[in-house]
Formats: structure tokens, sequence, C-alpha cells
């Protein structure tokens, strides 16, 4: 009986961790909070217990350089099923799972997308657990053995099934800005961070699909796949195929933040 189960009904967080360190650790567990409220589900710990129930996860697992932390609050259990609830104690599900994360020579072949309308609802920015749309998404860029599906709203290019898009044009970083469209990553964030640092100039702006086609990069970000340059969509090449240097200079920023930013 479990809402989780047998509705969706919860929320999502996933911590990347590198050499037992949380990597954007605040920033997962105040977008957690923020997902909390949204659906109205009290918070059952604070930030301080959070940290010390991850940490201790994330030593059992020590034999696992780098992990990613799957942390999942549902509304918790009724006694029947029911659309409406009462008032129920949330129940909390942990696990980690090795990863690896790309390294710069596999990334610099470049990887492909496809370009899909975006039919889910307009409150992406919380990050559910709800996510039937999103799977199926990936499954047909699994299917098209392409790396990630672009998401298409009214003509504006928002982000992709499970990760965040960029694109470079004159030297400048586009993304779509934070709102009811996309769901707002740490990694986006910490890539905004780093072009700040580098001095590249970044606007939240709203782009179409024409834009992207002709963009002289385009790259998708998340937790574990860090940033991935595209070189080719709908089967069509993004700057001859090129991975850019931009992307270079944003994945050398990221990994170096990786190593001093919790
Ligand atoms: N957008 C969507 C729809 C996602 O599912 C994810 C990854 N969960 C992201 C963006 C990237 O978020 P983050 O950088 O926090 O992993």
């Amino acid at each position: 009986m479990d809402r989780g189960f047998l509705f969706g009904d919860g929320i999502y967080e996933v911590f990347p961790v590198y050499n037992g360190l949380i990597l954007g650790l605040e920033s997962h567990l105040q977008r957690l909070q923020e997902g909390l409220d949204a659906i109205n589900i009290v918070n059952p710990y604070d930030k301080k217990k959070w940290t010390s129930i991850i940490n201790e996860l994330i030593t059992y697992h020590q034999e696992n350089s780098e992990q990613a932390i799957y942390l999942q609050v549902s509304r918790g259990c009724d006694d029947d099923r029911k659309h409406t609830h009462g008032k129920l104690k949330p129940t909390i599900y942990m696990q980690s799972s090795p990863f690896k994360s790309p390294t710069k020579s596999d990334l610099l072949k470049g990887s492909a997308a496809i370009t899909r309308t975006d039919i889910r609802w307009s409150q992406c920015d919380t990050k559910t657990t709800s996510l039937l749309a999103n799977i199926m998404f990936a499954q047909e860029a699994k299917n098209h053995s392409v790396e990630e599906v672009i998401l298409i709203r009214e003509g504006i290019v928002t982000e992709c099934s499970s990760s965040n898009l960029f694109l470079v044009k004159n030297n400048c970083i586009y993304t779509h800005p934070k709102g009811p469209y996309i769901l707002p990553g740490i990694t986006r964030e910490i890539i905004i961070d780093c072009a700040k640092y580098c001095d590249i100039k970044v606007e939240e702006i709203a782009f179409n699909k024409e834009s992207l086609m002709v963009a002289d990069e385009v790259w998708i970000s998340s937790s574990t796949r860090e940033v991935v340059p595209i070189v080719c969509i709908d089967d069509r090449l993004i700057n001859n195929g090129k991975v850019g240097e931009t992307w270079s200079v944003i994945y050398d920023s990221y990994q170096a933040t990786k190593s001093i930013r919790v």
C-alpha cells in the first residue's frame, strides 16, 4: 500500500559521490526539500540527519570510488488504495550503485541524440518519482542507439529525458531558464559556475530547434553523466560532428570542481 509504488507519489534525489565525497550535497538536499514542499510531504529529516545517513551508506561501499546514491521519499503506506490520503509516515528508500564517470577520450568521440515533443506536465521542476514520460523517452533513445532524447515544447528546446541541455553559439553558452519546464539540475548549476569562473558568458534564455541545429556546440548534463558533447541530432551533424573547444574547457573545469567542492 505504499503510495510510492501505487502512484509514484514521492520525490527522489541522486547524489554523485567521488572518493567518498558528495558533489553538490547542499544543493541536492535543498532540491529534495523543495520537491517535498511542492507535493506537501513533510521532510522526515533535517539536512544534518540526511548527511549522516547518506555518509553511512557511502562508507558501506567504500570499495567503489564513484557511487551514485539514490534516495527516495514516498508519501508512505496507507491502509487502502485510494487517490486521496490522510497523514502518513513517509517511506525512505536508499541505495548505492557504482558508476563510472566517462573519460575525456570517450567523450571526445561525441554522442548522438534525437528530438521529440515534450509531452510532460508543467511541473518538471519537481523531481518526482512519477517518471513515465521520461522513461519512455529514455527507452526510445536506447532503441535508436543514441545518448538522449532532446525535448521540445511548443518549438522551444527545454531539456532531455534525464539531463539538461546547453548550446554554444559564438562563444556564449545558452541553456533554458529555470522554471516549470525543466528540472533545475545540480550539474547545470555547477556548469554555470564553471563557465563564470572561466570567463565564458552564459545566457539562461529559451531557444528553438533551429538555433539548436545551427549551434557551434551542444552538450547535455547530469550528475552521473557529467557533461556529454552531442555532435549529431536527428541524423544531422552539429558543427560537422566536431566536439567543441568550449566543452573541453568546461569539462576540465568540472573535473577540477569535483575534487574541491562538496
Ligand atoms: N533533467 C531531468 C529530466 C533529469 O531527470 C535530470 C537527472 N535526474 C537532470 C535534468 C539533471 O539533473 P542533475 O544534474 O541534478 O543530475
